[in-house]
Formats: structure tokens, sequence, C-alpha cells
């Protein structure tokens, strides 16, 4: 007696911990040391704004400007 075909399609899902985060990050304020940028300061990474400093004129800190109208917004 062979009742066959039993197969077993094993699907393992072990994504344990897979998380997709859309929440902006917060980091620690920087703002660019480029005189002609706009005196603000930001404190998210994704902002459209920061992004546009290159690293040479990214510095830490808010040098007493206010926050960024974007990254207020988000
Ligand atoms: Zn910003």
């Amino acid at each position: 007696m062979n009742v066959g075909g039993s197969e077993y399609v094993s699907i393992v899902s072990s994504d344990g911990g897979h998380q997709i985060k859309e929440r902006p990050l917060l980091v620690n304020p920087y703002y660019s040391t480029n005189i002609s940028d706009p005196d603000v300061h930001h404190n998210h990474n994704d902002c459209p704004s920061g992004q546009q400093i290159p690293a040479a004129n990214k510095a830490p800190g808010t040098n007493g400007y206010r926050l960024c109208k974007t990254c207020a917004s988000m």
C-alpha cells in the first residue's frame, strides 16, 4: 500500500525582528557653516535641505539658529 505523494512545502518564515520604520529619524542638531545658506539648523536626518549640506560644511549643534521649517514640520 502506497498512499503516496505527501509533499512537504516547507516555508521557513524566519523574519523575526523585521521592522520597517517610516518615522523620520531625529538626530543631533546640525547646521551649515556656509554663510550663503539660511541661518537655520536641522534635526532630521532625512531633511531635504539638510541633506544638501556637504559634509565639509556640516557642523554639529544649532549655532543659535532657528529650527529649519522642513524639520519643524516633519
Ligand atoms: Zn531641516
